[in-house]
């Protein structure tokens, strides 16, 4: 799948983020999506998390769950072993009811060591509507994990999440229990022209998030971006040599859903133009009425619904244990319906 112009460093420096599948596609789920250069990282579903390394675990920030069923939400344990002794917050986005479930896991354990003098690790969760964040809970480990109820954030309705750099959007699908799908939208795409940072003698590096910001806040040209203590370069220079805007890049993300109407549409509009789609092909269309009972989509299906998003790649995942050995079969698929 196209994933953007790999630079010889191993990493895409023209996309803020780079998102990678954590397991192969019968696993169960978790997409993790990694900022270049900076300490933060997301993910879309707990499912199976042990791929990942403490490391990356430790920098993510938000976590998005479609819907609690355990193939989704059983890393959840992991990721808080990990966060436990970390001062950075952790967030947890999921449908309404969540909440309460997050409250739950955590009233399961002992917490009796935990006081006043523990790290204030805190942990929040919120549910969504459809149309909003409703409700929120933070959970402080010196307040042994008690939970306190937050006032609703001022978002604009379908953003699970606002930061400078992107927003996260989010639709409610029907799988027989509310499933959140989520779209990752930059709100403006810098691209680093590498003949231009060359032109400049300049370096790949953590301060090219710096100048992008710069950009983003369409401050002067005179503005000074510093590479190192003894380097700096006015921002004009690097607009007029190295750096180029665009259209943000938008990722979209779908799992469990049935193919009805309503789904249909709410995908179709949440994947529309996305540059990457990751999206569940759990049966193959020859066993449709039992993808249809379960509530999900067959490999025709997602192909279908990319082809009608316009997207420019769509990887798939989420395949039924039963096509362990017919995985090129579920991929020329979605394959064949995606190009039409
Ligand atoms: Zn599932």
């Amino acid at each position: 799948m196209p994933r953007g112009k790999p630079n010889p460093n191993g990493a895409d420096v023209t996309w803020l983020v780079q998102a990678r599948l954590v397991n192969d596609p019968f696993a169960d789920p978790a997409l993790f999506v990694d900022f270049h250069f900076t300490r933060q990282a997301l993910l879309f579903d707990l499912g199976d998390l042990s791929p990942l390394s403490a490391r990356e675990l430790l920098r993510v920030s938000h976590a998005f769950v479609s819907h609690t069923h355990m193939d989704h939400f059983a890393g959840f344990d992991r990721l808080l072993r990990l966060c436990l002794h970390r001062l950075a917050p952790l967030h947890l986005i999921g449908p309404v009811g969540f909440v309460d479930q997050v409250e739950h896991k955590l009233r399961s354990y002992n917490w009796n060591l935990l006081d006043t003098a523990s790290f204030d690790f805190v942990l929040t969760a919120a549910d969504f509507d459809g149309d909003r964040v409703g409700r929120i809970g933070e959970f402080r480990a010196r307040q042994a994990f008690r939970r306190r109820d937050l006032p609703p954030p001022p978002l604009v309705s379908a953003t699970v999440l606002e930061q400078e750099e992107f927003q996260i959007e989010s639709v409610v699908l029907d799988h027989g229990t509310p499933c959140l799908a989520f779209a990752f939208q930059e709100k403006l795409r810098i691209n680093v022209w590498r003949e231009g940072l060359d032109l400049l003698g300049l370096p790949v590096g953590a301060w090219l998030n710096h100048a992008k910001r710069a950009v983003r806040r369409d401050e002067p040209d005179h503005s000074r971006i510093r590479i190192r203590d003894d380097l700096s370069v006015p921002l004009g220079l690097l607009r007029q040599h190295a750096l180029r805007t665009a259209r943000g890049h938008r990722l979209a993300y779908v799992v469990d859903a049935a193919f009805h109407e309503s789904n249909i549409a709410k995908i179709t509009e949440l994947a529309r133009g996305a540059d990457q789609l990751f999206i569940e092909t759990v049966f193959l269309e020859q066993d449709a009425e039992l993808a249809a009972k379960r509530r999900h989509l067959t490999a025709a299906q997602a192909g279908a619904l990319a082809r009608r998003a316009g997207v420019s790649s769509v990887v798939p995942f989420h395949f039924s244990p039963r096509y362990v050995h017919r995985e090129n079969e579920l991929r020329r698929e979605l394959e064949r319906a995606w190009r039409g």
